[in-house]
């Protein structure tokens, strides 16, 4: 259907959001189906993209760090065009079924209309039409080969992003990926609750079809490094996308004890299919989306399990949406209490975790109100685990030749992602930090710039912040 401005009609909007579907909380218990499930029919989704009212300088477009053209797509699906958006959702992204389970969607929380009411539920929206259009055939065609190799090293979100729109130009790329399955944190961080890791695989299987290679079980650092790829291995560039995998420890005594884990190592173990062995209580630590992966994953084996947080709610940097799941499945949370000490049996395993009560001082650097301890308060809670997740960063101890920030990421040319290594790119978590796969997106998308710039000499420009909604 066309999109000419003489056949537009104003439709009338709710104010109130066309709700998704959810599996029930009792449905849920012991085992991980998909607990979200979006929107089930269009007529759903077309009244959801009704809603949106297109807005001259659209803040869900901006605040989207791969400023994908939500406008267009709300107003293509108003229409009756759903395949058209679909098209411009596959435009930006390589693997959107899979983003679209698990994006906390700043598009949505930036929408315009959520200042008075409910925001447009830009997620679902999307999500139910890449599920149900699927890939147009332009998404597979690759222009003539330019005999350019790039090595990837990882199969995470900026890995798969770069391997996909390089080979796009016309590179061949081939992917280096430690673990036995790809997909990063997206395989083995994200539980399958909340993305299947068979739509995953189907989604790098996709990618695959356009000439991309994956080797797996492949430890970039260990087995072979950047010099192996571009001497006797003969790749023209290399980019680093290892992501955030090492566990950061809380600075308390017992970080030894057996039975003490990072909820990283714990769910990369669940996403390989090797849960490991928990107790009957176990005391996740943290506030943010890992602790409460970690505690809904172990409570589905069958633990009894609770979050301890510093803070109150107010505070928490979960994405709210996750918040109010924990709330549904009746996972407690401790508020205003923070571990001080992991105390163990007499054979080293733990047995039990000391806690201390906090209140709220003022503001630190984040902006946040700092968490004090009650001089006094401290109790002990007898666990059979205790899974820290307060935070992980890159590992990087076999890449001594890299500058990299204090934060233990790598120091890389803003405009590009180029490394101090000519030649070697890095992009996602390993450059930002953990943070979120759209931002990972976001980063690759400008390392694929930087990369094809430097082996052609020509320059990619970026998607526009924002470009004015084909309607007005
Ligand atoms: C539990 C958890 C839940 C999360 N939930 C969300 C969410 O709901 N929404 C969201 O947007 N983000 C979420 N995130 C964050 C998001 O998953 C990451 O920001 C994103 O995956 C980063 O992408 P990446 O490609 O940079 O790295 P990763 O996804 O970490 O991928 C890196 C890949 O490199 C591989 N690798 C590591 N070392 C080597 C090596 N030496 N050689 C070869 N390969 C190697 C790893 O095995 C991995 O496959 C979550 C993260 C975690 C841990």
């Amino acid at each position: 259907m066309s999109t000419q401005s003489s056949e537009r009609k104003k439709p009338k909007r709710s104010k109130i959001r066309i709700e998704p579907h959810q599996i029930s909380s009792e449905a849920r218990e012991g085992n991980f189906n998909e607990v979200h499930q979006g929107y089930i029919t269009l007529e759903e989704v077309m009244k959801e993209a009704e809603r949106c009212i297109m807005c001259r300088k659209p803040k869900g477009q901006i605040n989207c760090p791969a400023h994908c053209q939500i406008p267009d797509m709300m107003f293509n699906i108003r229409e009756g065009d759903p395949l058209e958006a679909a098209k411009l959702a596959y435009e930006y992204y390589a693997f959107p079924r899979s983003l679209h389970r698990i994006c906390p969607a700043l598009c949505a929380q930036n929408c315009i209309i959520g200042k008075k009411g409910d925001p447009v539920n830009i997620f679902d929206v999307v999500r139910y039409i890449v599920d149900k259009f699927g890939r147009p055939a332009s998404w597979y065609e690759i222009p003539a080969e330019t005999g350019k190799k790039i090595a990837v090293i990882g199969s995470g979100p900026a890995g798969l992003t770069l391997a996909y729109y390089l080979r796009k130009r016309g590179h061949g790329v081939t992917i280096y990926e430690k673990l036995s399955i790809p997909g990063g944190m997206l395989a083995v961080g994200i539980p399958e609750y909340r993305l299947d890791n068979e739509l995953l695989f189907q989604e790098i299987e996709e990618i695959k079809k356009t000439g991309v290679e994956l080797v797996l079980n492949k430890e970039y650092g260990k087995e072979f490094n950047h010099s192996h790829l571009m001497g006797e291995m003969g790749f023209d560039a290399v980019v680093i996308t290892h992501g955030a995998h090492k566990p950061k420890w809380m600075e308390i005594p017992g970080n030894e004890f057996e039975g003490n884990m990072h909820a990283v190592d714990y769910l990369r173990e669940v996403g390989l299919g090797n849960p490991p062995k928990l107790g009957s209580k176990v005391a996740v630590i943290g506030g943010g989306d890992v602790a409460i992966d970690a505690v809904r994953v172990s409570r589905r084996y069958g633990s009894e399990s609770f979050i301890v947080y510093r803070r109150s709610i107010e505070e928490m940097p979960a994405t709210k949406s996750e918040i109010h799941e924990t709330q549904i499945e009746n996972i407690p949370i401790h508020f205003l209490t923070n571990p001080v000490e992991i105390l163990s049996d007499e054979n080293g395993r733990v047995k039990a975790i000391k806690l201390i009560k906090m209140e709220l001082g003022e503001p630190d650097d984040s902006g946040r109100r700092r968490p004090v301890e009650i001089v006094g308060s401290e109790y002990i809670m007898e666990v059979d685990n205790v899974i820290q997740a307060i935070s992980q960063e890159p590992e990087t101890e076999s890449m001594t030749e890299f500058n990299m920030t204090r934060w233990n990421t790598f120091e890389v040319n803003e405009e590009n992602n180029m490394t101090n290594i000519e030649g070697v790119f890095a992009a996602g978590d390993d450059v930002t930090g953990p943070y979120l796969a759209i931002t990972a997106i976001a980063d690759a998308h400008k390392a694929v710039r930087g990369v094809h710039e430097y082996l052609t000499g020509e320059k990619i420009e970026p998607a526009p912040e924002f470009s004015k909604p084909k309607n007005v």
